[in-house]
């Protein structure tokens, strides 16, 4: 029979259906999955220290006889197991908290045991509590006991043994014979070790150098294949066939091409207007040059005969509302209809009310459709998407509810894109009989590692400055105990006709709970702080007049104070208020609390961020440290990132792409930089991977695609 890592693990020696059942626990149905499930650490057992050599606070292994076991039962009910252990040098004791099973296993063993955990100096000897340990019987095998043993990730009911027995049969059955699918030049060019050894030394290492050489190569592995198959997506995209606006013409000024062509039935006369002019007649300002390079990126893309797929990140306020803008009024020229879709409510009408006033007085149509519209406001819109008479649609997913239907849609902009997920992206696509254009913006600024896993299908044009005459916002870390002060400090701002934003604590992920958290502040600060002043109340609960109302109210100043929980976090821009209080800022991320201080220091006037903090909670000094000092998105980023790790990261929760199992995305980025450019160069030269040496990576990263499928449709 032709052996494949795809054979199921109870073939492999020593498992059997008993020992399947219990890897299945942890999700280890193949030996591939064995062999990939790699150890969290390993043992050198090679020279153990003696027990009297433990030192209080020290990790370390030990081994020695069970010489008794007691079991005290304490209040509540819990039980305490407790074992002496005895080596030639001296005693230590085990303890386990509540794990009434060890009580079982060890009550009557009085032979030898091997434990790992922290020292503690206890009453009377050396004490480890909660040691991971392993009883040493008949049934386990001399070796393990003098050699670098590997020790696993666990799950209740799997023993250690287990896994390593699988995992010894499964290297010493298949890991030789495994091919690589990793062409053997690759291999030579990044100094990589072959497939068969990195997995044998993985489990098993000679030596702490042979480990890092096996993980190198297992890291690789792990981006190579993924960049291999977004090089592929990106590829694909690139082969199909997609609408080629005729954006050069536009700029130009359509003069008599126009009039020949019917797509221009709804032009005016400015519609012939050269499409900067146009643009600088609807804009109050300037495009700055980061802007004008972006939107000079976005329209060469959209005059190409392939869809557009381009990420835009810009930090917060860098004005991206206005780059997408000039896009849309690109493909609307062109005869096409666009679409913005935007994460919530509130933005969607932000970005309808703002476009709607640029747009208007160039005869564009903007129509608004959000789910909580009436029925018959819904019809309206979407007849009018249906009909072509809304040349712009600005929503959020109602855009992509069934039955939303569009005439001839060019262009699809998301905005705040962290916050949908891939299907959602796909399911606007759809919209469109021909492919459009696709243009995805991000203000959350993400590090260049994580932009290499999560877009690296996508093109990317950075937004890397800001409109002038901002000045950064000034950011205080504060505590509790400062807050009259604080109060002092926003009732003089406001006195002097600024504007203020508070953000209620992250109680929970509940929205019920975050509005109620918000109406208990919005209580208090109304009737005691600022009671003579015009405070009002944002959440996600309210219904949808009520919060278009709010915001209103806000835009035009009529309220001073507006409590709101992080509803505001994206996109709001009210350039008069200028200050942001947020409460148990230590509860936020640092990329959200970015975003949240982002809705201050939009207009010209000095802006403040203050972040209240409980200062006992040592680790959120560290990261609120970061607020202060630097006002920079892609450097939080990128210390949220390192504190915090890349599945924390606001906002990148949906990405199945940041699951590795062997790579960390901290430490690992100078390997992933190499992975993507070995992965680009191989799909350059073999764009199908039809080459025989590259056969093993299509099966991979075919298999990989349908994998991906699956995990988007659950
Ligand atoms: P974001 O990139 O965070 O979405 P917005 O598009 O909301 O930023 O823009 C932030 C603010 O900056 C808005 O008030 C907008 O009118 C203003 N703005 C954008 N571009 C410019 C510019 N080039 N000059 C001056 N103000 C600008
Ligand atoms: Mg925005």
């Amino acid at each position: 029979m032709r052996q494949s890592l795809d054979d199921e693990v109870q073939y492999l020696k020593g498992v059997g259906p008993r020992g399947a059942a219990s890897l299945a626990k942890l999700g280890l149905f193949t030996v591939r999955d064995v062999l990939y499930h790699l150890p969290r650490r390993y043992e050198d057992r090679r020279n153990l220290p003696p027990i009297a050599k433990l030192q209080h606070g020290a990790f370390a292994t030990i081994k020695g006889q069970v010489t008794e076991v007691a079991t005290r039962t304490v209040s509540g009910g819990r039980v305490i197991v407790e074992a002496a252990v005895e080596d030639a040098s001296g005693t230590a004791t085990l303890i386990w908290f509540n794990q009434p099973w060890i009580r079982r296993q060890l009550q009557n063993y009085r032979g030898e045991i091997i434990a790992y955990g922290q020292a503690k100096m206890g009453r009377y000897a050396m004490e480890i509590a909660s040691p991971e340990f392993e009883v040493v019987d008949d049934e386990s095998d001399p070796d393990e006991f003098a050699r670098i043993v590997p020790v696993y990730p666990l799950k209740d009911g799997v023993w250690q043994r287990q896994i390593r027995t699988a995992a010894r049969s499964a290297v010493a059955k298949y890991a030789g014979q495994v091919e690589d699918p990793i062409p053997s030049s690759i291999l030579r060019e990044q100094k990589l070790r072959p497939l068969a050894w990195c997995l044998a030394q993985i489990h098993a290492p000679d030596s702490e150098e042979s480990r890092l050489e096996a993980r190198r190569r297992l890291v690789f592995e792990e981006f190579f294949y993924l960049q291999i198959s977004l090089a592929l997506k990106r590829n694909a995209n690139q082969g199909e066939i997609g609408i080629s606006f005729p954006v050069k013409r536009l700029m130009e000024g359509v003069g008599e091409a126009a009039a020949t062509a019917d797509l221009f039935v709804a032009a005016t006369v400015e519609a012939r207007e050269p499409l900067r002019a146009q643009i600088r007649r609807i804009l109050p300002f300037e495009l700055t040059k980061a802007q004008r390079r972006v939107v000079a990126e976005i329209w060469r893309d959209m005059e190409l005969p392939h869809p557009m797929n381009r990420l835009v990140q810009g930090d917060v306020g860098s004005g991206k509302t206005a780059v997408a803008a000039c896009a849309m009024l690109a493909a609307v020229r062109s005869g096409y209809q666009a679409a913005m879709m935007a994460p919530t409510e509130i933005l969607a009408e932000q970005h309808y009310s703002v476009l709607r006033r640029l747009f208007d007085p160039i005869g564009v149509n903007v129509a608004l459709l959000v789910g909580k519209l009436t029925a018959t406001e819904k019809k309206k819109a979407g007849a009018q998407a249906a009909s072509g008479q809304a040349q712009i649609a600005i929503g959020t997913h109602a855009l992509i509810e069934e039955g939303v239907e569009f005439q001839n849609l060019g262009l699809v902009v998301v905005d705040e894109q962290h916050r949908f997920g891939v299907m959602q992206r796909a399911a606007m696509r759809e919209k469109s009989h021909a492919s459009p254009d696709m243009l995805v913006m991000t203000a959350t600024p993400i590090p260049r590692t994580l932009t290499m896993v999560q877009y690296g299908d996508l093109d990317v044009s950075v937004i890397d400055e800001l409109p002038p005459g901002r000045s950064p916002v000034k950011t205080s870390v504060r505590t509790p105990q400062d807050r009259r002060a604080i109060y002092e400090t926003v009732r003089k701002l406001i006195s002097e006709g600024r504007q203020a934003y508070f953000v209620c604590p992250m109680v929970s992920e509940s929205e019920k709970m975050l509005a109620q958290a918000a109406e208990e502040l919005y209580a208090r600060l109304s009737v005691t702080v600022f009671a003579d002043a015009r405070v009002g109340l944002l959440h996600g609960q309210m219904k949808r007049a009520a919060k278009e109302a709010v915001m209103e109210e806000f835009r035009f100043g009529a309220i001073d104070v507006l409590v709101s929980t992080t509803v505001i976090e994206v996109g709001v821009d009210v350039p008069n208020a200028s200050v942001m209080v947020v409460e148990d800022a230590n509860r936020f991320g640092l990329s959200q609390l970015h975003q949240l201080r982002g809705r201050v220091g939009r207009g010209s006037v000095q802006s403040y961020c203050i972040l209240i903090a409980d200062p006992r909670n040592d680790d959120s000094k560290e990261r609120l440290g970061v607020m202060e000092a630097t006002t920079d998105g892609f450097e939080i980023a990128n210390a949220d990132l390192r504190i915090r790790g890349p599945g924390e990261l606001a906002g990148t929760r949906q990405s199945g792409n940041l699951d590795f199992k062997i790579a960390d995305l901290v430490q690992d980025g100078a390997m992933l930089e190499a992975a993507r450019q070995a992965a680009m160069r191989l799909v350059e030269s073999d764009p199908d991977l039809s080459l025989g040496v590259h056969r093993k990576l299509l099966d991979i990263v075919s298999g990989r695609r349908t994998l991906e499928a699956v995990v988007a449709i659950s």
